[in-house]
């Protein structure tokens, strides 16, 4: 079977043809039998030198634009990377604290939310164990195990060294303090890469907050009940009042 030519790439049709065709055809006209024409012939010359001149130009100014779409694709992606380095921690890559305080208050505005505070108990064995760089791979599996069981559905973020929140619209009260127990029992049981044989386990406090509420009565409420829930043994949620 004899397939059909393909049709070539067509060359960029050149921006001055037809300032060219017209000089060409002065040049044609210049040396023609009997066509001295000198006036004609400088003519030519200079517009020549102005053609070649423009198409200098245009093409500096194709470059220079090349070359500005190539910065303002860089330009995006660095601002896109500040971005993100603004509002993540960068161990776990969880939100940070301020992210998480936008974001639950921006959820608190809209839905009523359960927050939940979590803190790792005598964390500071861990790294006086085994050292601070298997404390920090704690505190890593930690936020893979939350954001394992949120399932994208919840804001989830490292607030402070050894402590997390999480905040998940729309749940019941008798919903959060499941979800607490839940993340509870998962980091219970999770198996630890070596070297750490110590049992790691977390202090939970929930709080179930009305939308409209403020986030700082929100946190408050979760926090004093992860300090009864610290107080009371550890390894146990407790719900605020
Ligand atoms: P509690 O059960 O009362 O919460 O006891 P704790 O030992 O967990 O709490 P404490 O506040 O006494 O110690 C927290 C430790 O967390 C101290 C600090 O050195 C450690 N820590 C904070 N941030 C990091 C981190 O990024 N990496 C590591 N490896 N350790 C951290
Ligand atoms: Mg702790
Ligand atoms: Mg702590």
């Amino acid at each position: 079977m004899i397939s059909a030519p393909t049709a070539a790439a067509d060359p960029a049709p050149d921006l001055f043809g037809a300032e060219q065709r017209a000089l060409d055809a002065a040049r044609r006209a210049c040396h023609s039998p009997g066509g001295h024409l000198p006036a004609l012939g400088e003519l030519a010359a200079h517009y020549e030198r102005l053609l070649r001149e423009s198409r200098r130009l245009v093409q500096r100014s194709d470059r220079a634009e090349r070359h500005l779409t190539q910065l303002n694709a860089r330009l995006q992606e660095m601002a896109s990377q500040l971005e993100y380095r603004a509002s993540h921690d960068p161990l776990t890559g969880a939100l940070n604290r301020g992210a998480v305080i936008e974001q639950a208050r921006r959820c608190l505005a809209q839905h009523d939310i359960v927050l939940i505070v979590l803190d790792i108990d005598f964390f500071k064995q861990v790294n006086d164990t085994y050292g601070h760089p298997a404390g920090d791979t704690v505190i890593q599996t930690v936020v893979r195990c939350l954001k394992g069981l949120a399932d994208g559905q919840a804001v989830i973020g490292r607030v402070g060294g050894e402590e997390f929140s999480v905040v998940w619209p729309g749940l019941t009260p008798v919903q959060g303090l499941a979800l607490g127990e839940r993340l509870r029992q998962a980091i219970e049981a999770t198996a630890w890469p070596a070297p750490i044989e110590l049992a790691v386990t977390a202090s939970v406090g929930v709080s179930w907050n009305a939308r409209g509420g403020t986030f700082e009565q929100a946190y408050s409420r979760a926090d004093q009940a992860l300090y009864r829930a610290k107080r009371q043994g550890r390894n146990c949620v407790r719900m605020a009042d």
